[in-house]
């Protein structure tokens, strides 16, 4: 079963923003101006389509995304659900899934990576033999994404930290090699870098929070 968020999840959210349980009480405070977050308005709601596999089919689900304003200096940041990430349709854990299956590899390629008990996950409503499916070029497109969140995983990794200092993860981060084969570039190295940094501290952080780093952080996920 290829990782993805469900229906359920996304209607779970739905109805959570319907009764009005979304709130802002436990995000940072404002970073451009230290608001405290309980503060923060409602400012508005967006609908944003998600994509999820169901039965190795890419299908699409609506979901409601709360905004809200810091009244301090008027900007706004958006609530994200556990299944989403800043800017993306996929869901957190097809994102993060796939894009760990390739990173925490030294010998898989991208057409490999996209791959679940083989075949890839496609799209519904193609009848012919080349159907298209997702694409290694979206794998690679995502590890950019993932590995651009530097300064959003310091702060969930000094947060992580202070919950429990003892934890075994700056062991493990230590530890990361990145594989010469799977980059041409100190540019894409260090993308990788992150992106495996990524994969390692949203376990921990998850663990330790219950919750995502993209949730929590919400008003500091921006890309660096
Ligand atoms: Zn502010």
């Amino acid at each position: 079963m290829p990782p993805t968020a469900t229906l359920e999840d996304i209607k779970a959210y739905q109805q959570k923003v319907e009764k009005d349980k979304i709130t802002p009480d436990n995000l940072p405070p404002c970073p451009r101006c230290s608001v405290e977050s309980m503060f923060f308005k409602i400012h508005a709601y967006r609908e944003r389509r998600f994509l999820l596999i169901i039965e190795m089919l890419i299908k699409a689900a609506y979901c409601s995304l709360v905004r809200f304003k810091c009244p301090g200096c008027g900007k706004t940041f958006t609530h994200y659900p556990d299944f989403a990430i800043p800017q993306k349709h996929y869901t957190q854990p097809t994102i993060t899934g796939f894009s760990a299956g390739y990173v925490e590899s030294d010998n898989m390629t991208y057409q490999q990576a996209v791959m679940v008990d083989n075949s890839a996950p496609g799209y519904p409503q193609s009848d012919s033999t080349d159907a298209p499916t997702l694409a290694p070029t979206t794998i690679h497109r995502w590890i950019t994404t993932l590995g651009r969140f530097t300064q959003t995983c310091r702060t969930a990794l000094i947060l992580v930290l202070q919950q429990n200092p003892t934890l075994s993860i700056c062991r493990d981060l230590a530890r990361l090699i990145i594989p010469q084969r799977k980059y041409k570039t100190n540019y894409r190295k260090k993308q990788l870098f992150g992106c495996r940094q990524l994969v390692i501290i949203e376990a921990f952080f998850q663990a330790t929070f219950n919750t995502s780093i993209f949730t929590k952080l919400a008003t500091r996920c921006a890309f660096n």
